[in-house]
């Protein structure tokens, strides 16, 4: 049996904030510039007022500008494309986030579409989307940044391992696919329809679990060695799991992601790099 690193993503989060709020001072003391985040919020969802929470939280920790709206329930697409409006109009405003999922009588893709791209710090309007894609710099979505942070930290260069990545959403599997892509891997991608997941699964270097299944993904199923970064976050009976069955993988896995403190407290970390860049401006 060999030893299953855990990746601290708790750790690596922390020092990469840290490292944000470093260069925060830096362009605050040089060119007179405080980044700024807004962040709006539809509703009263109990998960989605912690996050926004603690977004408004490690912003400011960071020493950039943190502005909250929380809006009714109510609101009408018409009202939420003029917050959006104003806030892209707003020059101590350099990121825009729109707290998903929105209501359902809310037009979510025309929302997010209608925030400037170079303001898009949550990386999902179409035009980043398809810059990511086409291999052009671009605002990348954060969950997603968090995992290749942690992979490349974990194997140093990634190019020519078998990546599969579990799920094919447009905010975590498919931006994820397209930047291991961009890291030389050889990816598939696997989602409901796939015929011998555990088969699929087998094949690969590197899994990423973001699928919304508790701990479906067993240890059994991994080649020996392999990497396994699970962004899935399920509430079981009070607790918190992955998508990955954790103890199954322990002397499988080379490295493997805990759930809490694994990928989760990378997505605020990215969130905060991606809007000193919107500051700063795309390189
Ligand atoms: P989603 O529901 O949009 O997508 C799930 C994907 O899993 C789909 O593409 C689907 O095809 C695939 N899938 C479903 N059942 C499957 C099965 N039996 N076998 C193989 N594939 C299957 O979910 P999402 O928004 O991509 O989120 C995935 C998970 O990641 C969720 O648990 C979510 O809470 C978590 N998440 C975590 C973070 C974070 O900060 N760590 C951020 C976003 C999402």
């Amino acid at each position: 049996m060999t030893d299953t690193k855990i990746i601290d993503g708790k750790a690596f989060a922390e020092r990469l904030r840290a490292d944000i709020a470093r260069r925060v001072e830096l362009l605050k003391s040089q060119k007179g510039i405080t980044p700024g985040l807004a962040v709006v919020l539809v509703g009263n969802d109990p998960a989605s007022e912690v996050y926004v929470r603690n977004k408004g939280k490690q912003t400011r920790e960071a020493g950039m500008n943190s502005y909250e709206f929380k809006l009714p329930e109510t609101t009408s697409q018409a009202e939420l494309l003029a917050k959006v409006e104003s806030l892209n109009l707003n020059p101590d405003v350099h990121g825009i986030l729109v707290q998903l999922p929105l209501p359902k009588h809310i037009d979510g893709e025309a929302i997010i579409n209608a925030i400037n791209p170079a303001k898009d710090v949550d990386g999902f309007h179409v035009i980043n989307a398809g810059k990511l894609a086409t291999g052009q710099e671009s605002f990348v979505p954060c969950t997603p940044l968090g995992c290749l942070m942690l992979l490349k930290d974990t194997l140093g260069d990634l190019s020519g391992l078998h990546a599969v990545v579990i799920g094919r959403s447009n905010i975590v599997g498919k931006p994820v696919a397209q930047l291991l892509l961009r890291e030389n891997c050889t990816v598939t991608i696997a989602h409901s329809k796939t015929k011998d997941l555990p088969g699929v699964v087998r094949q690969a270097d590197i899994v990423v679990a973001a699928v919304g299944k508790p701990e479906m993904v067993k240890g059994s199923w991994l080649k020996k060695g392999a990497v396994v970064i699970d962004v899935g976050i399920n509430r079981v009976n009070g607790k918190l799991v992955g998508d990955v069955d954790f103890e199954s993988c322990q002397g499988i896995a080379s490295a493997s992601t805990p759930v809490p403190g694994g990928v989760g407290p990378m997505t605020i970390a990215c969130l905060l790099e991606n809007t000193l860049k919107a500051a700063t401006g795309l390189s």
